[in-house]
């Protein structure tokens, strides 16, 4: 099927999602003003400093434009993405505010700079997929009742994947490895969203 996924590129790691997106064949494009959110299929957050994605995304007048776009469309935030996604963070910083989960950011403390670890997640099948984790966040609740889904877990620590509808959110870095699955599982939920589109 025939799609656009645009990267939101303001700051942070947009270019490894579109050479992703490309290994898989997907015409993917960088974001970072209000027009280019125009015939986008989805929109994937990139990992980096959420603070500097909030500043920079008001100044270019791109809050709104977001908050409707994950309204509608696809939207996958990793990392900063994820914080910048999320309705309630514990602090006062720019947030698109799509996703019913509670996020705390740097939630492995300042000695634990980045870890990788095998994790299972749900919907990519049962081979373990290694998550990078840089000054991750991690969802310390999730509105179920709401219709958010856990998908994967770090024991003893909190939720690290989730969707919820069209929207999907991961504390790690995918496009840090060589693995595909998760962004093949969000082009299968692109494609989901697509063909219903009209219907
Ligand atoms: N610590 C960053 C923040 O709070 C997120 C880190 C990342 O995206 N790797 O925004």
């Amino acid at each position: 099927m025939n799609m656009t996924i645009g990267v939101l590129a303001l700051q942070g790691a947009f270019i490894e999602h579109i050479k992703m997106l490309a290994e898989l064949g997907v015409d993917a494009v960088e974001v970072r003003k209000p027009e280019h959110l125009d015939d986008l299929d989805a929109l994937i957050i990139p990992g980096g400093e959420s603070t500097t994605i909030g500043k920079l995304a008001r100044t270019y007048g791109l809050l709104d434009p977001l908050r409707s776009f994950t309204q509608q469309k696809p939207t996958w935030g990793t990392c900063a993405g994820l914080i910048f996604l999320a309705k309630r963070i514990g602090r006062d910083q720019p947030l698109v505010g799509a996703m019913d989960i509670t996020v705390e950011r740097n939630a492995f403390g300042r000695q634990v700079d980045s870890f990788e670890v095998d994790i299972l997640i749900e919907g990519i099948g049962d081979e373990p997929f290694r998550a990078v984790f840089i000054r991750a966040p991690v969802i310390t609740h999730a509105d179920e009742d709401k219709g958010v889904e856990v998908l994967a877990e770090l024991p003893e620590k909190g939720i690290v994947a989730v969707r919820q509808g069209h929207l999907l959110g991961t504390a790690f870095h995918p496009e840090l490895t060589a693995d595909c699955r998760l962004h093949e599982l969000f082009v299968r939920m692109v494609e989901a969203e697509k063909s219903t589109e009209g219907a």
